[in-house]
């Protein structure tokens, strides 16, 4: 009733059983978390058969007229024809958009090993997007989709995507855990805005280039400038999206 847009994410593996507690509307999205195919998934998430649970929540709640999303994060070692492959069964499935992010990168991070650089980000996301099909919808604004190709350079916009939970609001973004404070006002003046972002030397943020941070910068970009719109334009012409 209170005409809010809710995006519940999942991982779907209780969805097909607990779907008769939700009735579909417009306001709701099931926003399914997916690492990938199937052997990307399953080895994602540990566990052999999440992707087909997953699938089969997907399907019931599409038949009975819920909104689907999906998110996903890459990682180093993705394999870009293995994605395009996905978003051509995710879009099979009637999904309504993707959402796509590369993984948290910080360099002194204990799992070195599944790190992905900027520059490496940059290549990975172009060899998956550069010549996307058109029948692919992504939940994402087509300015991100150039960042993430390095077609486009943004500095962070911390506040973009404020995590309110249980202990109140997250400082300064939810992958940095630098305390919480009670009120929002508390945390829009009370943070050093300064410190964060890729430009600010601050080396947790050095290498980000996580949608949390960058998409409210694409999207300000859409809508601020000239150039932004134009290149948003120009996307929806080339790509339908
Ligand atoms: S660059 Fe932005 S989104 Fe990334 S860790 Fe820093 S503050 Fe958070």
């Amino acid at each position: 009733a209170r005409k809010k847009y809710i995006y519940l994410c999942t991982n779907a593996l209780l969805l097909k059983r607990k779907i008769d507690l939700f009735k579909p509307t417009k306001f709701l999205t099931f926003s399914v978390h997916m690492d990938g195919l199937e052997a990307e998934h399953d080895a994602a998430v540990c566990r052999d058969g999440t992707y087909n649970t997953a699938v089969e929540a997907i399907k019931e709640a599409v038949k009975r007229g819920f909104r689907v999303t999906t998110n996903t994060t890459l990682f180093e070692g993705t394999n870009p024809e293995r994605v395009r492959l996905f978003f051509d069964e995710m879009m099979k499935l009637g999904v309504e958009g993707m959402m796509l992010s590369p993984g948290y990168s910080y360099q002194k991070a204990p799992d070195q090993e599944h790190f992905l650089g900027r520059d490496r980000t940059k290549k990975l996301f172009h060899q998956i997007l550069a010549n996307r099909k058109k029948s692919w919808k992504f939940n994402l604004s087509p300015n991100f989709l150039e960042f993430l190709q390095g077609n486009v350079d943004y500095e962070c916009t911390p506040w973009g995507n404020p995590t309110y939970n249980i202990f109140g609001w997250q400082k300064p973004c939810y992958l940095l855990q630098e305390g919480y404070v009670p009120t929002f006002k508390e945390l829009i003046e009370d943070t050093e805005w300064d410190k964060y972002g890729h430009k600010s030397g601050n080396e947790k943020c050095r290498d980000c280039m996580v949608h949390c941070g960058y998409e409210p910068s694409s999207v300000d970009d859409t809508f601020g400038s000239v150039a932004g719109f134009a290149r948003t334009v120009k996307s929806a012409i080339a790509y339908g999206t």
